[in-house]
Order: C-alpha cells, then structure tokens, then sequence
C-alpha cells in the first residue's frame, strides 16, 4: 500500500455516506509504514470522523492500535488485529490567545496546523526535520528538532484527550495533574486513543536558515557549545568522512539578541552558495529555504517541504540520546566506527534537545545530544551495525528514539528509564487489559 493509496483510500471513506466502516485492504499491496521496511499484521483499518465513533470503536474491539502518519521505523504502530485512523479528524478545535494554546484533532498533522497558525499569528516553539507526522504520533514517540534550549516537540502539550480502553473519555492537563500528565504524553500509543492534544503557542515569528560546509572535527571537538548555541536550532550533517561535519545548518530567528550574524568563514566551515540537501548529492529542491532568506518559523524549523519527499524517502533511521556532557566523547566514539558504518550510511545528523519532564522521554531530567543515521535500505548490513554502535554509545546510558531502529535489550531499557514502572502502572490504569499494547509494547515495557 502506497502513500497514495491510502489516502485516496481515506478520501474515499470521508466521502461515503456511510464513514464509519472498516477498510478491508482489498489492494494487492500490504499496509506498510512510510518507509516501506515494516508491513503491518493486519489491514483492518477503521476511519473515524468523531469521538463517539471513536469510543464505539475502541468498545467493541478486543485489541487495537492507532496509526499516525506511519512514519515510524520499527512495529511500535503495528497490530495483528485492527487499526484506527483519525486522519479525518484532522482540525484545529480552538486557539485560546489569552492562554496562548491551540488545541487540535487527533489527527492533524503539523504540516496541516502550522500554516494556520502562522495566519492567527501564532507559533509552536519547534519542529522536526519533516512538517508531515501527526501531532499526537509526534508527542506519543518524543519526536523532537534541534536546539539547546528547546524540549522535544511533547514538551509543548498541555493537555490530552484519551479515549480509554472501556471507551470512557479521560482528560489529563499538565496544570490540573502534573505528575499524571508528564507519564502520559509520550506515551507511546500504551494508554488510549488520543483524540485531542492542546499545545503551548507563542507569537509567530521569523527566522533564517543558513548552511555552512566542512567543517573540521577538531573545530567541532573544541568548540562544541559554541557551534551548538550560535542559532535556535543547528544541525550537524556528517558521513563521517574525512574528519569533518560535511553541513552545518543553523536556524536563527530574528529577533535582537538571537540572530545569527553569518560570516563567510565559520570555525573554519565555509558558508554555502547555493540550497543544500542534508544528503549533499539529493536535490535540495525538497528543502526548505536557506541563504539567510527570511521566512517564517514553519518554513524554516524543518528541513524538508510539504509536498516533498522528505529525507531520502529508501531508507532506515536510528537514533540515540547521549546526555549533553558527553556529547562530544559519544560523537568521537562513533566517528572511531567510520569504515563500519559508512558502507551502510547516507548521513548521519547530530541535534541537541533541552531536558524535560516528560516521564518516558529520552530527555527525561537531562539535556541531550542526538546522533542519528539515515541508512540505507539494509535491514541485513545495518540490524549487524547497530548493536555495534549500541556497544560504544552504552557507556553513556544512551536511549533509542522510540519511533526508529534499535537493538538496545527491554532490560537495559529499564535500567536506563527510571520511571518506566510508573509508567507501567499508569498504562494499566488506563488500559487494564492490554487492548492497546502490541509486541513492541510487551517486548520493550510491559515484560522488561
Ligand atoms: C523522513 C522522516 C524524518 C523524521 N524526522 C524526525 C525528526 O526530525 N525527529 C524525530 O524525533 N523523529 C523523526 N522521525 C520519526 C517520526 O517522526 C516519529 O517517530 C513520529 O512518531 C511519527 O509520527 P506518526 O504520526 O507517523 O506516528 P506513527 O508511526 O503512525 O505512530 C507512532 C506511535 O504513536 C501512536 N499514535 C499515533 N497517533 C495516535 C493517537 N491519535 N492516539 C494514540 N496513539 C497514537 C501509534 O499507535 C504508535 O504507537 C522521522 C521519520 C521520518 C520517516
């Protein structure tokens, strides 16, 4: 099942009389994720267009799984039984400018929120590299962007709506339940159906994406927190090659005190004369603008368009999260694997994200350095790299992303993630049976 398909599929179902139906995937085609590298075990796709049809649904169903925009890289959406989709419930519900939130659908996508925001006149603090993942996919893995100062992009929910798993709907708010509320947001699709989000806002603002090229390892090893706080958001593209970041790309917004002031020369990078792609030899046509151009922060945060194949589009992803004080040993320590790693690699990127509270982020109570790799679509050379990588990032108590590859055992996930059991609990509270837990969820929480 192509990406077009399934939403010429879902356009179909909006326009049937009739909208609340199972899709039974008639295609010849299996339902895939976006990558393509996980087909999923059913093709029972349930559409919903509202929370009633939602907790009718999640009533009669003895197991189930909701799906996001697919575009996470292992089974953490699959399910043998049925899915659900919100995709149609896809609207921003209210802007409140005096608490400064807007809270959406379950099933909008960011692509879908941030131009209309920016048109009230307001902005998310963040986003990542693609504009195309579901806000409530997004929040539920921690999915982030760059920039020391900036928690992942669950740091901005306030509130949640869940339907649950006996079809009750359970509000949870970061102001009324703290505690309650920072075990739920990443909450890996363990406790329910999250049928609304409400997120922090701010007033819209612009920004400009400069790219620099080569810029030496030695310059990056002494001069880290300098690169890392010269704008909003900076991103560190390597092969690992040749001793250097091959792109450094920094997003600064404009306003007195936070610009970027580019120079031609930058700890001995060269500023770019032309848009680039993170992968230098793909079209940067899929980019967003660079070259200082000024624009707004949703054309700007992110690194690919919507509308555009975002990052490769053949491939797999990993991703780990080093505590800030170690970054630049855990950077040395992956760029000692160069001649193992290369062969299977198109790029690998290296962010920053603030520390937050949320109990199941990797950023839990501590500032982190990400080093993520863009591979390539060799599930056979690249599950024999990862616990290599996994081998020389552990001394750090290095976390996966939740959404991408990884061979990290369930035990050492539960060493490394304090609140896990908390965790736990809340889920069984909200999920007794387990209707929304899936091999992924018993494999790596729930029989750790
Ligand atoms: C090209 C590409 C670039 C990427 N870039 C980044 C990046 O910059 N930073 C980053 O951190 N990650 C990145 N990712 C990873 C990805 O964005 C995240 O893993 C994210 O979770 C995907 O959201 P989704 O809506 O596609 O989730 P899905 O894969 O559909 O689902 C993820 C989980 O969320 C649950 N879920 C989804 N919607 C709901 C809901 N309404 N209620 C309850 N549970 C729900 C699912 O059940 C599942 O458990 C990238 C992925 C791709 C393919």
């Amino acid at each position: 099942m192509n990406k077009r398909t399934f939403i010429k599929l879902f356009a179909a179902a909006l326009a049937s009389p009739r909208v609340m139906r199972v899709l039974a995937w008639a295609g010849h085609e299996r339902l895939r994720n976006w990558a393509g590298n996980i087909e999923y075990s059913t093709d029972r796709v349930q559409a919903s267009t509202s929370l009633e049809q939602v907790q009718d649904y999640v009533k009669t169903q003895r197991k189930l799984k909701v799906l996001g925009t697919r575009h996470c890289f292992n089974n953490i959406a699959d399910s043998k039984d049925a899915f659900l989709s919100l995709k149609p419930m896809d609207n921003v519900i209210a802007i409140d400018p005096a608490k400064r939130t807007v809270t959406v659908a379950g099933g909008i996508t960011y692509g879908q929120l941030c131009p209309y925001l920016d048109s009230k006149g307001f902005a998310l603090h963040n986003l990542a590299s693609l504009p195309h993942i579901s806000v409530a996919g997004a929040c539920s893995t921690a999915t982030h962007g760059s920039g020391e100062k900036n928690g992942n992009l669950a740091t901005a929910a306030s509130g949640l709506e869940i339907v649950i798993a006996d079809g009750k709907v359970v509000n949870l708010s970061r102001e009324r339940a703290p505690e309650t509320f920072s075990g739920a947001v990443v909450g890996l699709g363990a406790l329910g159906v999250i049928t609304k989000v409400t997120l922090d806002i701010q007033p819209s603002f612009m920004m400009r994406q400069y790219v620099y090229e080569n810029l030496p390892l030695s310059e990056l090893k002494d001069h880290f927190d300098a690169i890392e706080s010269s704008g909003y958001s900076v991103s560190l593209f390597t092969d690992w090659q040749k001793q250097r970041i091959n792109e450094l790309w920094i997003k600064s917004r404009v306003e007195e005190g936070q610009a970027f002031h580019a120079i031609p020369e930058f700890f001995g990078a060269k500023l770019a004369t032309r848009n680039m792609h993170p992968i230098a030899a793909l079209s940067a046509e899929n980019c967003t603008e660079q070259m200082g151009v000024l624009g707004p922060w949703y054309e700007r945060l992110p690194h690919f368009r919507m509308g555009f194949t975002p990052s490769a589009g053949k491939e797999l992803q990993s991703e780990y999260f080093v505590p800030r004080q170690h970054a630049v040993e855990a950077i040395l320590a992956v760029e000692r694997l160069r001649n193992q790693v290369s062969p299977s690699l198109l790029i690998t990127e290296i962010r920053t994200i603030a520390a937050d509270n949320l109990w199941m982020s990797p950023c839990y109570q501590q500032d982190c350095v990400t080093i993520h790799f863009t591979w390539k679509p060799d599930w056979p050379a690249v599950s024999k790299l990862l616990p290599v990588i996994e081998r020389e990032v552990a001394p750090f108590n290095a976390r996966p992303h939740w959404g991408k590859l990884f061979t990290i055992s369930p035990a050492e996930l539960k060493r490394i993630y304090k609140k896990m059991p908390d965790f736990i609990e809340l889920s069984k509270r909200h999920d007794p049976q387990g209707k929304f837990r899936n091999e992924y969820l018993n494999k790596n929480i729930f029989d750790a």
